[in-house]
């Protein structure tokens, strides 16, 4: 029986010896270049730390690292290989997702060809290529030290002239944590795509602390940055992209509960509204003065549409179940629409 240490062992063992027997049985990858190779690739060989394992050249691509010039580790059976590849370094240079027609026109494919190509070559379309590269990118940015947003768009991320407004932003956390802003913390974050738009997801040591909506990840990103300024973010890495994918499953079926554990931070008040607010069951919605008579403050609407509106784990504490005391559609921190389409999901 092998064990999977001892087919790590022999694997590394392999790349040492550059042994063309194991060549289309997985792939390394070296962190410091971002590169994955065969186990025969001529190139030196890499650091014990920086050498990653895969399985597929496929797995290595979704983690962000770009096949070697020299030894081609895509399948060189598979004639569209080198044209694939030069695809791939051509994305990789590139500072926003370059259009299909401008791929389609550099292979020399049409578009379906080409989508179709790269696809079964890589496991992934040119955009996803394109998004995996600057996520990794992203990860090693932030490695050195300085700030968040500026290793965002180092990473490619285009620069908009949004304006931010944060002070409405930092409300969610108790006065104490507010002043320390995350100081000691490590923080896991990454950024997805969901049918509401960008999600931005972010958890700590107890659960997820943060999931933000909205149309701009770099904005998302910045808001992290200021509600959390003193604590180390860092980009989520492969078991933290199951949160994610959690996090999107309630946001296409709000009226489903997975076990997701949250890191509630805010006063003692807004904790007694929010708790409230995650016993309101789906397909239902509540007044602002309905809750407020639940936790036993009847004069406190206001104050319990405040704590609603301070809430910053979007869909997970379902403050979209609050209406207007005459029942119409009240603001939403992330936008009426969004708000809306919850609803909507949820009553069917
Ligand atoms: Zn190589």
């Amino acid at each position: 029986m092998t064990t999977a240490t001892d087919q790590t062992e022999s694997r590394r063992l392999a790349v040492l010896r550059r042994d063309s027997q194991a060549d289309g049985h997985f792939v390394y990858a070296v962190l410091s270049t971002g590169i994955f190779c065969r186990p025969s690739c001529p190139s030196r060989r890499p650091r014990p730390d920086n050498l990653r394992l895969f399985d597929t050249p496929q797995e290595a691509i979704r983690a962000g690292y770009r096949p070697c010039l020299r030894c081609h580790p895509l399948d060189d059976t598979n004639p569209s290989a080198a044209t694939v590849i030069t695809l791939c370094r051509h994305i990789e240079r590139s500072d926003s997702t370059p259009s299909l027609s401008e791929l389609a026109a550099l292979a020399g494919w049409s578009r379906h060809h080409l989508q179709r190509r790269f696809k079964a070559l890589t496991g992934v379309t040119p955009y996803q290529y394109f998004q995996a590269i600057r996520r990794r990118r992203l990860g090693k940015t932030l490695r050195e030290p300085g700030s968040v947003t500026r290793a965002f768009l180092d990473a490619g991320f285009a620069s908009g002239g949004h304006g931010y407004q944060h002070a409405d932003r930092l409300i969610g956390m108790s006065p104490g944590s507010y002043k320390a802003r995350g100081k000691g913390e490590t923080l896991h974050f990454a950024i997805g795509e969901c049918s509401l738009g960008q999600v931005l997801v972010a958890s700590s040591e107890r659960g997820v602390c943060a999931i933000n909506l909205g149309d701009d990840p770099q904005q998302l990103l910045h808001e992290l940055e200021e509600r959390f300024a003193n604590a180390t973010l860092i980009p989520g890495d492969g078991p933290f992209n199951e949160t994610v994918a959690t996090v999107i499953g309630l946001i296409e079926s709000p009226g489903t509960s997975p076990t997701l554990p949250l890191d509630i931070r805010g006063t003692a008040f807004q904790q007694q509204v929010w708790q409230a607010l995650l016993a309101i069951p789906a397909g239902t919605t509540l007044s602002y003065q309905a809750l407020a008579e639940r936790i036993g403050k009847p004069g406190a609407a206001r104050a319990v549409a405040s704590a609603c509106a301070a809430n910053t784990l979007a869909v997970a504490i379902p403050c979209h179940r609050i209406v207007r005391n005459d029942g119409g559609l009240s603001g939403y921190r992330w936008g009426v629409e969004r708000k809306r389409a919850l609803l909507e999901r949820e009553a069917h």
